[in-house]
Parts: structure tokens; C-alpha cells; sequence
């Protein structure tokens, strides 16, 4: 069993971040809320994978969260209802040889699992679309899509009982994750049953991996190590 976590594991988020961003420019342009130097700073932002949330993007641009308080709020408010929504996630684009490598391991005979902190209600839909359109293996054997019920659901915890409810009918599971807290307190309820591997693009750093794990940038597979991020 293959499992997939979906955003900064497969997919790069910053083009769905990016559009958010713009449409934000340009309503507060339109309403009249953002003065020059704020305007100008934020058509300069540049989102990359390796970003987790705006707070780094908007310093880099010499915007911050102190001096510019109420434009981060504001900013990261329409972030959290539009990152979280059908609406961007065609812009999403797959990491560099991960359509292939998933495509290879499904041909291979390998059950393809795609396992997500996204939630069912608001994100199914284009969940759904993006990953076909974009050419993972979807809607046919040996694949399956699970989103949580609803947005409240703990991440890690919805992927630990996930994994749990299918752990005895797999003798190898393999979960590719971006998000140690995950990988954490999967290995808490299945200890040694689960084989990881560290995406190293973006994390919350609220928890560091167990020095074993091993990890890739893309998945052209080029090894590496997580202090290079
Ligand atoms: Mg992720």
C-alpha cells in the first residue's frame, strides 16, 4: 500500500497561493484599502514550495506582521477561506516526476492510496479533478481517495485511524508525507509497521523527524538530507 499525502507531498502549493494573492490585490486595490509602498510590495511577493504560510513571503518583501498588521490579517483571512476550497486547487501543479513514479508503482501492483488533511465538503470536487487532470491514477482498482469528514478534523490524528483501519490487510504500507507531525503520530499508533518517506518542501516545524526517515526533494528520487531545507 502506497499512501500519498496530496498538498507539498505530491503537489506544489504556490501557484494556488499566489492566485489568492493576486485576486486579494485586487480588491483591496478596487475598495481603495491599499496604499502605494503596501501595493507595490505585494505585486513584488513570490511564493515558492518551500513556504509555509505568508508570515515568510510577506517579510520578504518588507512586509510584516507587526508594522503591517491589519493588511497581513486581512490577507491571511481571505487566504484561509480560498486556500481551503475547490476554487484554486486546478492551479496546483505535481512535483517534478511524482505523476510518473505514482503511475509506475500502480502499474507495478501496488495499492495507491491518496490520504489528505483536506476536507470532503469543501475540497472533494476539485480534489478529484485536479489529480486526474493532472494524470495520477484515479477512479480505476487499486486506487482510492480519502478526505476527512470535515475541516475540524485533526490532520494527523484522521491519518492515523486511516491507517490504522487498514493496517492488517497490508504487509507494507509506505506513506509519503510532508508533515512531520504526521509521520509522528502515525509511527505513535503503528510503531515500525509504516515505511516513510520525508517530502522536504514545506512543514509547520512544530515537530522534527526521527533521524531514519528518509527523504526526497522531488520525486526524481535524488537523495538528500531534511537539514538541506
Ligand atoms: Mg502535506
Amino acid at each position: 500500500l502506497a499512501v500519498f499525502d496530496l498538498d507539498s507531498t505530491l503537489f506544489d502549493l504556490s501557484l494556488r497561493v499566489g492566485a489568492i494573492v493576486d485576486e486579494f490585490i485586487e480588491a483591496a486595490a478596487r475598495a481603495g484599502r491599499l496604499g502605494g509602498r503596501e501595493r507595490a510590495a505585494l505585486e513584488r511577493l513570490q511564493i515558492t514550495r518551500h513556504d509555509w504560510g505568508l508570515e515568510g513571503p510577506l517579510a520578504r518583501v518588507g512586509l510584516n506582521q507587526a508594522a503591517d498588521q491589519a493588511l497581513a490579517r486581512e490577507l491571511l483571512a481571505l487566504w484561509r477561506t480560498r486556500f481551503f476550497s475547490n476554487r484554486y486547487l486546478s492551479r496546483d501543479v505535481p512535483l517534478e516526476g511524482s505523476v510518473d513514479y505514482v503511475q509506475k508503482l500502480h502499474r507495478a501492483g501496488a495499492q495507491i492510496l491518496y490520504l489528505t488533511g483536506r476536507d470532503r465538503p469543501g475540497m472533494w470536487d476539485g480534489t478529484w479533478a485536479s489529480l486526474l487532470e493532472t494524470g495520477f491514477p484515479l477512479d480505476q482498482p487499486g486506487t482510492d481517495l480519502v478526505l476527512k469528514s470535515h475541516a475540524g478534523v485533526d490532520d494527523a490524528e484522521f491519518k492515523a485511524e486511516v491507517l490504522c483501519d487498514l493496517a492488517a490487510r497490508h504487509d507494507r504500507i509506505v506513506l509519503f508525507e510532508n508533515e512531520p507531525v504526521n509521520i509522528n503520530r502515525v509511527e505513535k499508533a503503528l510503531p515500525g509497521k509504516v515505511h516513510y518517506i520525508f517530502v522536504a518542501t514545506a512543514h509547520s516545524g512544530l515537530e522534527s523527524l526521527q533521524p531514519e526517515v528518509e527523504v526526497i526533494h522531488d520525486f526524481t528520487l535524488r537523495p538528500g538530507s531534511a537539514e538541506e531545507d
